[in-house]
């Protein structure tokens, strides 16, 4: 287990809530000022499909029946269908292409109806027909219901069209005296495309926000996690310290398993007090370094625990193990250390550095503080007995 390993096992707790912690104003996720300021295409289509409609009423007042006619098919028969097209694509596809294009020909076939109807009004009517198509145009600039360069594309063409319609006069006779509504719509479309532009800064501003807060988020929780991993492994040794198996039995990490229990081991190493004595501080390091890489090694899987307790002495945790199981894996773990065959320099006869281990089998229920207490018991009677022994 690596220390990213060991930091994410035991920061995952920790970070459980942060994930799940809704950030304020966030919906899915996403911050509710952004989410305003990206989806008004919907609500602006059903406003424009609304007015379409209203619309109605006034071609009826203000056209004879062919006029009226040309209102109906255009607006009910081509209009509507292609705005319901554009809402439906808007709430259900996921294809930002097919989104722009259904949105743009829903807005020009708008602007193309208003201004083709317009002209079956007497003037200055038809003039406000087109008039009113260019508001739309220009409020669909601001809720950024295309991408900036449709939308300068559609603002160009309407413009040039209006301008058009009011030289030529199309079916009825130029109308130059709209040409002031001309000077009045380029305003508006260039006051609408600042609108726009400033619009798209800030969107632009607040993703990049969002990018900088989530990658700052992540290195924060991975900083946490290394700290957290540094905090609970032992320096000397690599494995963990005892404020780590402390903190984990408070958690509850370790399972007693309801069918077999679980194993405690505590493992002394025997005249180490004499080996420092004789081979010095540093040598007693580097020796306790091997036992702890023995004894890692010698574990069932990586969900048995092994943590130095203190000094010289090493805890172990098997989680789901009887007592045939807790010795013998104390056996493997005492077997272990001898077979490093580390020479202690103070006992005679060529004898190696060997471990007492107490082990304590503890069943469902049973806490684990209790079963170190046994197991620490049991260890001063492997002690008692002669050391480089198991007692279970
Ligand atoms: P026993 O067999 O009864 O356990 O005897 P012992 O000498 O091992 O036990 P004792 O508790 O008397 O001595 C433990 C020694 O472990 C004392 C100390 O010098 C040594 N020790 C504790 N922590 C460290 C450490 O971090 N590094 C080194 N080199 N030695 C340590
Ligand atoms: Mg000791
Ligand atoms: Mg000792």
């Amino acid at each position: 287990m690596n220390i990213d390993e060991i930091g994410s096992r035991i920061a995952g707790e920790a970070r459980r809530p942060l994930q799940a912690a809704p950030a304020t104003g966030c919906r899915d996720g996403k911050p509710a000022a952004l989410d305003r300021l990206q989806h008004p295409r919907q609500h602006w289509l059903v406003t424009i499909m609304t007015i379409d409609l209203l619309s109605l009423a006034a071609d009826q007042m203000l056209l004879g029946p062919d006029g009226l006619l040309v209102a109906v098919l255009l607006r009910v028969g081509v209009v509507t269908p292609l705005l319901l097209l554009a809402i439906a694509l808007n709430r259900r596809s996921r294809n930002a292409a097919l989104i722009n294009l259904s949105n743009a020909i829903a807005s020009f076939a708008f602007v193309v109806a208003a201004t083709a109807i317009g002209q079956w009004a007497p003037e200055p009517s038809a003039s406000r027909y087109m008039m009113a198509a260019l508001f739309i145009i220009f409020s669909a600039t601001i809720f950024a219901v295309l991408p900036l360069w449709h939308t300068r594309l559609l603002l160009a063409l309407s413009m040039l069209a209006y301008g058009g319609i009011v030289a030529t006069g199309l079916r009825l006779p130029p109308g130059y005296g709209n040409t002031d509504l001309i000077g009045l719509g380029i305003v508006l479309a260039l006051v609408s495309l600042n609108i726009r532009r400033e619009r798209d800064k800030r969107i632009a501003e607040l993703r990049r926000m969002r990018a900088t807060d989530a990658a700052r988020t992540i290195e924060l929780h991975q900083a946490n996690a290394r700290l957290a991993a540094l905090s609970t492994i032992d320096p000397l040794t690599g494995i963990f310290n005892r404020r780590y198996l402390d903190e984990a039995i408070g958690r509850g990490t370790f399972p007693i398993a309801p069918s077999r229990g679980s194993g405690v081991l505590m493992i002394d190493v025997d005249h180490f007090k004499r080996f420092n004595d004789r081979a010095g501080h540093a040598g007693g390091d580097r020796c306790l370094r091997l036992i702890a890489g023995a004894l890692q090694a010698a574990l069932r899987s990586s969900e048995d625990i092994v943590a130095r307790y203190g000094g010289e002495e090493f805890a172990v945790i098997l989680p789901d193990a009887d007592d045939a199981e807790t010795m013998a894996v104390a056996e493997r773990l005492r077997r272990a250390v001898a077979d490093l065959a580390i020479p202690h320099p103070d006992l005679c006869d060529g004898r190696i550095v060997t471990v007492s281990i107490g082990g304590y089998a503890a069943a469902a229920g049973e806490s684990f503080l209790e079963a170190i207490e046994c197991a620490d018991k049991r260890l001063y009677v492997a002690k008692q007995d002669g050391r480089n022994r198991v007692f279970t």
